[in-house]
């Protein structure tokens, strides 16, 4: 495994506007990356670490970015970057991370199943086969040739690709994981893949990264199978309760 400081350099953030005149909807092209490292910092006290976490827009108008809760996030995945016979594994363990995410979010997640998704290295983006769908999570296994920014050492991006400027409403997102580690890992190393899913899911929900390593959102990958108090706290703060329902 590659020991790297964390956080290589992203691209610039470009945002053009596209979309309905009502409202400013951004084409997000901000990604980060998680790497492949060996944790090693010592956790600050547990007080502390409900604090540390980030909006993915760190600053700027887009900081404070969430999905909203009224309506389910669907989620759909490519699953041809991986071997047939980890497909269906790794399906099963990526559901279970959005699942962790849900519960900490309040947030209902829905599968709609597999799609071919086409990637857009320009614009960090997965194109589905016709229109692309709202309050959606697109999810593809791909090599840093189809993906540059895969190449080692990251292992995974993700970033939310829609926000209405407006209201700050998160609603489509883009994940990819660098399908040679995930074919070799899923096998050998089953935490560090999970690690990963959870990561890339945060950062396409809003999060960016945290300082400690006790949380899953520290932008180097170690084997974090559950959520910290940091990711805690940051999802719930992100997260636009639904007007007019109980929180
Ligand atoms: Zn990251």
């Amino acid at each position: 495994m590659t020991t790297r400081p964390p956080l290589p350099a992203s691209p610039a953030p470009a945002l053009a506007s596209r979309g309905p005149s009502r409202v400013l909807v951004l084409a997000v092209a901000l990604v980060a990356t998680l790497i492949l490292a060996s944790p090693a910092a010592a956790a600050p006290a547990p007080s502390r670490l409900a604090d540390d976490h980030t909006s993915f827009f760190a600053d700027g108008p887009l900081a404070g970015s969430g999905w909203s809760a009224c309506r389910a996030i669907t989620w759909s995945v490519d699953v041809r970057g991986l071997p047939d016979d980890r497909r269906r594994a790794e399906v099963r363990r990526f559901a279970a991370a959005m699942d962790s995410w849900a519960s900490a979010a309040g947030l209902d997640v829905d599968f709609t199943g597999r799609e071919r998704l086409d990637y857009d290295a320009r614009a960090y983006l997965l194109r589905p086969n016709g229109p692309p769908r709202e309050r959606h999570v697109y999810v593809s296994f791909l090599t840093p040739r189809q993906a540059p920014l895969l190449a080692p050492p990251v292992v995974g991006l993700g970033n939310p690709s829609r926000v209405i400027a407006e209201t700050r409403e998160i609603t489509a997102g883009v994940v990819v994981f660098r399908s040679g580690f995930v074919a070799a890992a899923g096998r050998r190393e089953p935490d560090r893949v999970r690690h990963l899913y959870l990561h890339e899911i945060g950062h396409a929900l809003g999060l960016g990264h945290a300082e400690s390593t006790a949380n899953i959102m520290h932008p180097a990958i170690g084997t974090r199978t559950s959520l910290g108090p940091g990711d805690r706290a940051g999802i719930r703060s992100l997260v636009q309760a639904c007007p007019g329902t109980a929180q």
